[in-house]
């Protein structure tokens, strides 16, 4: 087996080497598991499980959790936050199908589940990145999707345009997702911040080639607050009256609005949010696509929705124009029906969670703000009502705001490169 790890010589497509080292078999994942028969011991003698012995577990359980791999490398190992959404969201779905009671439990259970572990994730100070809610997201669109394509499409009267129409929508908000997620405006330090990065002893010192200048780290990397700077609405640290401009993580200098992400690993240029369901930052160059393929989604969701529920009831014509569904008494007839209605609540319950999302965005962009400055606003009570910054230099009125962000993005405000 040239080519391949000497201990994977001789696995066959099922076996694996273990986290121990240890030969084991995919067949074998329930068998002799420590941290399971100790955190059962516990559970069954009512005592409170170790935050070790978990960890122990989920480890356990993330190598055992395998396929068996084709190129005689032994059992591949797949990633438990993928897997996870894979076999949950259908097979969820598909227990919502059994009645409404079901439905209505099984749509309340997904979004407390998701945020339950968000807040889980949120809490994990090491932040570690996560294909779970990007998993979860493009699970759901392909489930949805095959459902209405199979059950809908193929069954009921959809006419022509109107399908064609959903699936340009679908076909754009894609384009636009990948384009959201190639397009990350990561910063990159100039050879001038990584040498003066390298000049930097360990007093904290920033010493010159010829050590006759010796200047504290701390001046060349902070500037001084007054009181008519407009600083508070800088998302950059604060310390003592002091802002910090320098990012120790990257080595370079942070232009205003840009902010470092402890996912990314990087720091990125107007900086919005870090979007876990695309697995990317949001900022200067991709803000305007990923706007774009949220108005995509809330469109194909509610108009999917429509035209399920226009097949699926009885409809029925209001104003002479909107066709709306009007007897829904059958839904549950068969495994086909149910599914499709399944599927049309999935996708109002996800477009409106959107929506809620989009609105915000709306809100910020037409106050020429980001999110995070959102929030250092919030944290510094400068918020009108709530929702409106106040004393923000960004903004340039409503229109001016939304042509910029149109127009140029917010790369007017970009510096990729800042010398010191
Ligand atoms: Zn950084
Ligand atoms: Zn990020």
């Amino acid at each position: 087996m040239k080519g391949y790890n000497s201990s994977t010589e001789g696995l066959c497509c099922c076996e694996y080497e273990n986290s121990q080292g240890e030969r084991s078999h995919i067949l074998a994942c329930c068998c002799d598991c420590e941290a399971f028969d100790q955190a059962a011991d516990r559970c069954l003698t009512c005592q409170r499980v170790p935050k070790g012995t978990m960890e122990k577990l989920f480890k356990t359980v993330e190598d055992r959790c395998r396929l068996p791999g084709i190129m005689g490398q032994g059992a591949v190992k797949v990633r438990l936050d993928v897997m996870v959404p894979v076999v949950t969201i259908p097979t969820c779905l598909f227990l919502a199908t059994l009645g409404p009671v079901m439905t209505f439990l099984m749509l309340l259970a997904m979004p407390i589940f998701l945020l339950w572990f968000y807040r889980l994730w949120k809490r994990n100070t090491k932040r570690e990145n996560t294909l779970f809610f990007f998993s979860w997201g493009l699970m759901s669109v392909v489930t949805v999707f095959v459902v209405f394509e199979s059950c809908v499409v193929g069954f009921r009267e959809i006419l022509l345009w109107e399908h064609l129409l959903l699936l340009t929508a679908m076909f754009l908000m894609f384009y636009n997702f990948v384009k959201t997620k190639l397009n990350v405006p990561y910063l990159k330090s100039s050879k001038r911040q990584r040498s003066f990065a390298n000049t930097i002893q360990s007093d904290r010192r920033v010493v010159y080639p010829d050590e006759s200048v010796k200047v504290s780290l701390e001046e060349m990397t902070t500037e001084d607050l007054s009181e008519s700077d407009v600083k508070w609405l800088d998302s950059r640290p604060i310390s003592d009256g002091k802002l910090i401009t320098w990012c120790q993580s990257c080595n370079l200098r942070k232009p205003p609005r840009s902010g470092h992400c402890n996912v990314c690993k990087a720091c990125v240029s107007v900086r919005d949010h870090h979007c876990v369901w695309i697995d990317a930052c949001i900022g200067a160059d991709n803000h305007r696509s990923f706007l774009l393929s949220m108005m995509l989604f809330v469109f194909c969701g509610y108009y999917g929705a429509h035209l399920s529920m226009t097949t699926l009831c009885t409809p029925k014509m209001y104003f002479d124009w909107f066709l709306f569904a009007n007897d829904c008494r059958f839904l549950y007839i068969d495994l086909q029906t149910a599914a499709s209605f399944v599927i049309t609540c999935y996708s109002l319950l996800a477009a409106t969670c959107m929506l809620f999302g989009l609105l915000f965005q709306f809100l910020l962009i037409s106050q020429n703000l980001t999110s995070q400055e959102f929030h250092v606003a919030s944290k510094r009570n400068l918020l009108k009502h709530g929702l409106f910054a106040t004393q923000n230099v960004y903004n340039q009125g409503f229109i001016h705001n939304w042509f910029n962000f149109w127009m140029t993005g917010r790369s007017d405000t970009r510096t990729s490169v800042i010398s010191l």
